[in-house]
């Protein structure tokens, strides 16, 4: 199995879904309790929610393995990215409800991160940096949306419940701010709650390749799963798909993209 699909396209724009992957390698799989198998923590279908983003000319990056193995959306060398938050690391071995994933919780060893990192992590954020160089190169301009979905309640991350859309552009740092008003204004004005710079502001996709000097501009999206599928009462129910409400949702997440693109070939350089 492959450690990521990418699709390159022919817009200025890079889609990366970190999260979906449901692949474990099996000498992986063999040590996880029978809850952690069933990879509760997984941005369930944001690939297929984003399936029309190829159809746009967007890139697309989407990793085939499970967060579990490591992931893909924390800096390598483990610091947290909400300081005084709780947060999973790099490689994880609690899932979001704080359970163990591993049927032996003895900690990781260095060797095994490292060799995670060699294997899984660096060869997805390599293929970041080229096709947003390449972008760069071709067109003067490079956008990088950071596609994500999490459960609406986890008490572990956050109160309450999560507003359905949550951008996150590191405070306005990721992204220039013609990027930041073209998406917040579309999801302000949704039917949709939504939240700008909440609890997730972005994580180190986001962080590390949002450079608007540059003309790269990052924004992640951390969608509550309640406005795609259906949410689950426990933890055993099967993850579900609700295309009625995709649907609407991918429409107003085109239209995103859309003026995204718009305002990218507003400014080449
Ligand atoms: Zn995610």
């Amino acid at each position: 199995m492959a450690i990521f699909l990418f699709e390159q396209g022919s817009a200025p724009l890079l889609v990366s879904i970190p999260h979906s992957g449901t692949e474990l390698p099996s000498d992986l799989s063999s040590r996880l309790t029978n809850t952690a198998r069933t990879l509760p923590d997984t941005d369930w279908f944001v690939d297929r929610l984003y399936a029309f983003a190829e159809t746009m000319g967007c890139s697309v990056i989407k990793a085939n393995y499970s967060r579990y193995v490591v992931d893909l959306n924390r800096p390598p060398d483990g610091a947290p990215l909400y300081p005084g938050r709780s947060e999973t690391e790099l490689c994880p071995t609690t899932d979001f409800s704080n359970a163990p994933l591993y049927r032996n919780a003895t900690a990781l060893s260095q060797e095994e991160v490292g060799a995670r990192i060699d294997r899984y992590w660096r060869p997805y954020h390599e293929a970041i940096e080229a096709e947003l160089e390449r972008l760069l190169e071709q067109h003067g301009v490079a956008c990088l949306w950071d596609a994500h979905s999490i459960p609406s309640a986890v008490p572990r991350f956050f109160d309450g419940v999560l507003p359905e859309l949550n951008l996150g552009t590191a405070d306005g740092t990721s992204c220039a701010p013609w990027m930041r008003n073209a998406a917040w204004s579309i999801i302000r004005d949704s039917r949709y709650s939504s939240v700008l710079d909440g609890r997730f502001k972005g994580g180190y996709i986001t962080r590390r390749y949002g450079d608007p000097q540059r003309n790269v501009h990052a924004a992640q999206l951390e969608i509550a799963q309640r406005a795609y599928m259906r949410e689950g009462d426990c933890e055993s129910d099967v993850p579900e798909f609700d295309d009625r409400k995709a649907t609407e949702l991918q429409a107003l997440l085109q239209k995103i993209l859309k003026s995204m693109l718009d305002g990218a070939s507003a400014r080449r350089r």
